[in-house]
């Protein structure tokens, strides 16, 4: 009997070791193995953020059901804002980021935080340089002060351009078409990336764009863009943009001179991609260079305080 009794302790003794050794080799053979040097494709997410790192419970799940070879052909559905990595500091603030740094680019990006919660709204300008009154009215903008949400103010997008008074420099790309065309292709130039990061990394929920054109959109003889508004359609993007043309319009009588409202910013746009591939309620504002300076920071300031009124912002 006590023959009996010792042998079974003994093998209760070798059983616990046994399962504690299997639970060691598990261990050692997850670690070390959670980012993959090589995404498959259904992970490719994580290579919109530098800082990001892949989840492991998709690692250990395909190791435990052996699913993953049938999973890999459908990628999980791509978040409209997957990047949340913003820390904002309480209270209101302003805090100046520079996009590009480093670069010939670099170019200041100002981050308006009311401290109160509430959509987040960009204005870019300067993105070409000879478009004054969107860079001049960027200049305005961003000592603005709101009382609810985040507003992002790029002011001189292309600030080498805007120095020398041009569209784009010598031996640049036009900035308004190196953002993506596709759902998952990327921005072809550093600053034109990090613009479009911010786009992500800020959730960003509004973009207007300041532009200008040569000439008055609604006369035949032209072809330019000149005073309109060309949005991404949505239909809250379309509301409001019709209540920014008739408020326009209803100051001006020359009908000819009148605000155009347009649909599909062009492929390579920056307001393009913000509607089509992150869902941004996005639109170009463009004012027409015929008119005098002053007039057309004015539409500028209008059309952007019309948009930040209209969210309750200001
Ligand atoms: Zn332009």
């Amino acid at each position: 009997m006590k023959k009996v009794r010792h042998h079974l302790l003994f093998c209760s003794v070798t059983l616990i070791l046994a399962v504690l050794a299997l639970f060691q080799i598990w261990g050692n053979s997850n670690s070390g193995k959670i980012i993959s040097a090589n995404p498959p494709p259904g992970k490719q997410l994580a290579a919109l953020s530098p800082s990001l790192s892949l989840p492991s419970m998709n690692t250990y799940w395909s190791r435990i059901t052996n699913t993953y070879s049938a999973n890999k052909n459908n990628p999980p559905i791509i978040a409209k804002k997957p990047l949340a990595t913003d820390t904002a500091p309480a209270g209101a603030s302003v805090v100046k980021k520079q996009l590009a740094t480093g670069t010939r680019d670099a170019t200041d990006l100002y981050i308006i935080r009311s401290g109160k919660s509430g959509p987040v709204v960009m204005i870019v300008g300067g993105v070409h340089g000879n478009e004054t009154a969107g860079y001049r009215a960027g200049r305005i903008l961003r000592d603005y002060q709101i009382s609810r949400g985040t507003l992002l103010v790029l002011p001189e997008a292309n600030t080498r351009a805007v120095n020398q008074g041009v569209r784009y420099v010598s031996g640049q790309k036009d900035l308004n078409r190196c953002f993506p065309t596709s759902r998952n292709g990327s921005a072809d130039t550093r600053l034109s990336r990090e613009i479009y990061y911010a786009l992500k990394k800020y959730n960003v929920d509004w973009l207007m764009d300041m532009h200008e054109g040569y000439n008055y959109s609604r006369l035949k003889s032209s072809s330019s863009v000149g005073q309109s508004l060309i949005y991404y359609p949505s239909s809250s993007t379309r509301e409001v943009a019709s209540k920014v043309v008739n408020n326009m319009n209803s100051g001006i009588n020359t009908s000819y001179r009148k605000f155009s409202l347009l649909r599909y910013p062009t492929k390579g746009s920056l307001s393009r991609a913000a509607g089509q591939y992150l869902g941004v309620k996005s639109f170009i504002f463009e004012t027409c260079s015929r008119d005098s300076l002053s007039t057309r920071i004015n539409y500028q300031l209008r059309a952007a305080n019309m948009l930040l009124g209209s969210l309750g912002m200001k």
